[in-house]
Parts: C-alpha cells; structure tokens; sequence
C-alpha cells in the first residue's frame, strides 16, 4: 500500500528510526532528518548513555516491527541488580521471583543502526543525515534545517511532520515560542547530575564482575552503576550532585580528590577501573531531567513522541522502552483508522490514550531515584523486595511487584502498573511495619493479607479520587 501522504521526522534516534520502519511498512512516504552525522558510518558516539535496560515493552515494538530476532543477538541478560556494600560484598536482588522475567543490556548505537537498517531498507523511506532542524512553522508543515553538509538552510513542506528529536525537541521549541496555541511546558532537573565511565575487559577479553546483572554501589546521597557490554567491557555511570555533600561534581576537580572519594566509597569498583580518571576528565558531565509537555499536537499537522514528548530520568530503565512503547500505541490507533488518515483525530485519540501513562513513567523514574539511592541497603524494603521474591516465586501467576509490573507487564499501561504497584508498596510495608507479616510467615496467608490490604488502599485512592 503506497499512500499519498508525505511525512517528516525530525531525529533518527531510537524513537525516530522506529517509527520511520513502522509507518515505512504501513506504505507511508517517510523522510528522516537527523543533525548528527549516520552512527553507522562515523566513528561517533551515539550520544548519552552507550548501553540501556531493554525490557519487555521495547520488546513488544521489536515483535511488532518483525526484527526481534535481530535483536536478541544485542543483548546481554541481566538477571537482578548485583548491590556492592561498602566492604565490597555483594548481593545478587533478582528482578522477579519468575526466573523468564530478567532485562537486558542493550547497545544504543548498536540498536539504532538496526533501526535505521531495516528502515532503509524500504524504498518509501529516507534518512538525511548532518540535517538539523531549526525550527517548525507547524500551521504549514513547513520545517527549516540547515545542511551541515553544504552548509545551507532550506525548509521543506510535507503532510504530517513528527518531532522525535529528543528531549531538546526543536519542534517543542517552536510550539513554545510561536505562542499561537495554548502548549503546556514543563521541565524539572534533578540535583544530581551523571557522568559516564568504564570498566574495560580483562587482557582475555573477559568482563571483570559478573556479566548477568546490573551492578549498584548505592551510598545514599550519590550512586554508582553498571551494564554490562558485548565486548567484555562495563558501561559504569556516576549519580552524583551538582554541589551538595562533600563530594560532588563540582568539587571533584583534581586527580587526587577523584581517587579520595572513589576510594573512601567504591573501592571494589575502583581496583577494576585504571582508566577512571581518563575517564573522568575526558567524558562529560551530563543533567537529569522530566520533561512534561501538553498537547503534543497541532491540528492534525505535527505530533511530538518519545523524549520529545516526555523525558524522564533514567532510573526506571523505561525512556527508551516507553518511546518505543508511544509507537506501538499509535500504531494501534492507525490500524483503527485503517484507510482513514484522519490525523487531527488520530493525534487527539492518541494522547488522550498515552498522555496518562507517560506522566506516570514519568513520576514512576523520580521515585525509583531514592528507592536506588536510599532504600536498596534499607532493612525494611530489603525485607519486603525477599516478601516480593517469594510471593511472585509462589504465585506466578497471581502476584507482582511494581517493579514486574512496570517492566514485564507491558499488556497493562503504566498509569495501572503504578496505581497498583504504589498500593502493594504501601500494603507490604505498612503491614512489616505493623507486625502483620513476616517473612518467616505462610506465604497463602501473606498473600491473602497483601491482596486485602491492597484493595483496601486501591478503595481509599478511588474515594478519595487519586
Ligand atoms: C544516562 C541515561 C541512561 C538511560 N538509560 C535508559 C535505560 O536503561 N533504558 C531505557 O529504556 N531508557 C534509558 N534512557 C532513556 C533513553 O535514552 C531515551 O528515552 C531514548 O533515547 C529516547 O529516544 P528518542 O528517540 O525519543 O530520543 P533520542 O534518543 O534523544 O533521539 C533523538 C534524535 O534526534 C536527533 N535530533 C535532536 N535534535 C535534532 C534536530 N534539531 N534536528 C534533527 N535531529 C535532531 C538526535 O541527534 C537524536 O538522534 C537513559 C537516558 C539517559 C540520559
């Protein structure tokens, strides 16, 4: 089906790549413009972040696109996040009591030159790389660029343009400051910034820790992690303050201060990193942020998705998940529009349906921040999480945590998966709290005493309209 639409997308990320592939195989007439340079062919980093969490909702756009068997081959299971204590102990916090329910460490560039791969391939789509968008006059579908290969500007009119070009959206941006519809904006950063570093493979080419699990050193005010890479290596990321506490980014300007503070808090991460203060010095310094914006929107000429549309701090592992997740959604709102390219309509119809989702990723993200940083070495979630374990152990099919259902449950939005998963939270402790349940006690009367309690909450929120 070749349809008479034209259609531009503004940034072949992640986001961007997957849907050209999608509306490509739904016989759209799609060009892609993205300001960097094609990661396939040039040695560049493909920006923040070089490995993520891939779970069960990018999973799902993977199987919808056909290509997840191209995908699997990129990926490294983990198993459960390995927590390192100060003494360098560690302990293995699997992710679901369901051995089947693990995440992955995936490539970003890997991932994304897959994308743009098997968009390409299509001869309804094209991709023009070093092609920075400026600016959208949104009324017309009109958008400004400028080449960085010829070093011209020149705009271009199409039907439809999507604007998934990342959190610094320059579609946003120009619904923001043309002020001709009422656009809500919101954008809220975090204290604590991150910086990426390494721990490279044994001369063997061997991975220096345990391969199948994400690696936590969480010390309260500031964290360290770690994913796992194909090439033996580990993608180790500091959660730190701009210019709170005694070590922050800020302060941490000399070579022997860098090695002070990683040898008074991660000394078992430190004896695998000789490359740290390379690293440290040569490799950014990055912000954390929320971006919440309404409508994405404009009478049925330009939608916004994906980070573009709601940028969350990555301590869920879902940004990525949950743009591809915007995808799948729309896609299932084209197919009820078979035939009908009613887009005012279709655009409507699909906020409506993800708006309330993406807020509670969103919010979901910031919450999972102190859980990592303070909670996971706390004795009362540690005991709840051994709850958690044995409960979804026993009862496969009838418990999960918020973490399952957030992660592995993509048939649920994650607007259900965190009401629920919020109330089980505050089940399970006020019941330890209490005295009400052990993990000592029979797991049927845990269970039944968890549901009760749970739907007692899920009641109150109702009444109380939460
Ligand atoms: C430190 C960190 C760790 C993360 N970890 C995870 C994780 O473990 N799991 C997970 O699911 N998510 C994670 N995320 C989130 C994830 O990176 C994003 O949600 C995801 O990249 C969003 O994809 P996107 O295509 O919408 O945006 P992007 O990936 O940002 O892609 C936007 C694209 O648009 C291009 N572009 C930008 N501006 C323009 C312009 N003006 N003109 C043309 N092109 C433009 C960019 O070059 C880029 O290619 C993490 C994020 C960070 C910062």
């Amino acid at each position: 089906m070749k349809t008479k639409n034209t259609i531009h997308i503004i940034g072949g990320g992640l986001c961007g790549s997957l849907l050209a592939l999608r509306l490509g195989q739904r016989g759209y007439t799609i060009e892609v413009f993205e300001k960097r340079p094609d990661l396939r062919k040039t040695d560049i980093s493909a920006g923040r972040s070089i490995n993520l969490a891939f779970s069960d909702r990018g999973i799902k756009a993977m199987k919808m696109v056909g290509i997840l068997d191209k995908v699997m081959p990129l990926c490294i299971p983990m198993n459960g996040r390995m927590l390192h204590d100060l003494e360098g102990n560690t302990t293995l916090a699997p992710y679901s009591g369901r051995e089947h329910e693990f995440i992955n460490s995936i490539s970003r560039g890997g991932l994304n030159a897959l994308l743009l791969d098997e968009a390409e391939k299509l001869d309804n789509v094209s991709i023009h790389f070093n092609h920075k968008c400026t600016k959208v006059d949104f009324e017309n579908g009109i958008s400004h660029f400028y080449n960085y290969n010829d070093k011209t500007e020149f705009t271009k009119q199409a039907d439809v343009v999507f604007g998934t070009d990342g959190a610094g959206s320059a579609l946003r941006k120009s619904y923001y400051l043309e002020k001709k519809f009422l656009f809500s904006f919101s954008q809220n950063y975090l204290t604590h910034g991150y910086k990426e570093l390494s721990i490279l493979p044994t001369e063997k080419g061997e991975f220096k820790m345990i391969k199948n699990a994400l690696h936590i050193w969480a010390r309260g005010d500031f964290m360290l992690i770690s994913l796992p890479n194909l090439d033996g290596s580990f993608t180790v990321t500091l959660f730190l303050s701009f210019d709170h506490g005694e070590y922050n980014f800020n302060n941490l300007t000399t070579k022997e201060r860098v090695l002070e503070f990683f040898n008074n808090y991660f000394k078992d991460a430190l004896k695998l990193m000789p490359n740290l203060i390379d690293d440290f010095f040569e490799n950014p310094t990055s912000a954390l942020g929320t971006v919440k914006c309404s409508p994405w929107h404009y009478k049925g000429k330009t939608l916004l998705m994906g980070d573009a549309a709601h940028a969350i701090v990555p301590f869920y592992g879902q940004g990525m998940n949950a743009s591809f997740e915007d995808v799948v959604e729309f896609d299932n709102i084209l197919e009820q529009y078979k035939g009908k390219t009613d887009w005012k309509a279709i655009f409507e119809q699909y906020e409506k349906t993800r708006k309330k989702d993406t807020d509670a990723i969103a919010d979901l993200a910031i919450d999972n921040f102190f859980e990592m940083r303070d909670h996971v070495n706390s004795t009362i979630f540690r005991k709840k999480r051994s709850l958690e374990m044995d409960l979804e152990k026993s009862f496969p099919k009838k418990y999960s945590s918020k973490y399952s259902l957030v992660t592995f449950n993509e048939h649920i939005g994650y607007h259900e998966a965190m009401t629920k998963g919020r109330a089980q939270d505050k089940a399970i402790l006020n019941m330890i709290t209490d005295h009400e349940i052990d993990i000592e006690d029979d797991l049927v009367s845990v269970l039944a005493k968890v549901r009760a309690e749970t739907n007692e909450i899920l009641n109150e929120d109702k009444v109380a309209n939460l």
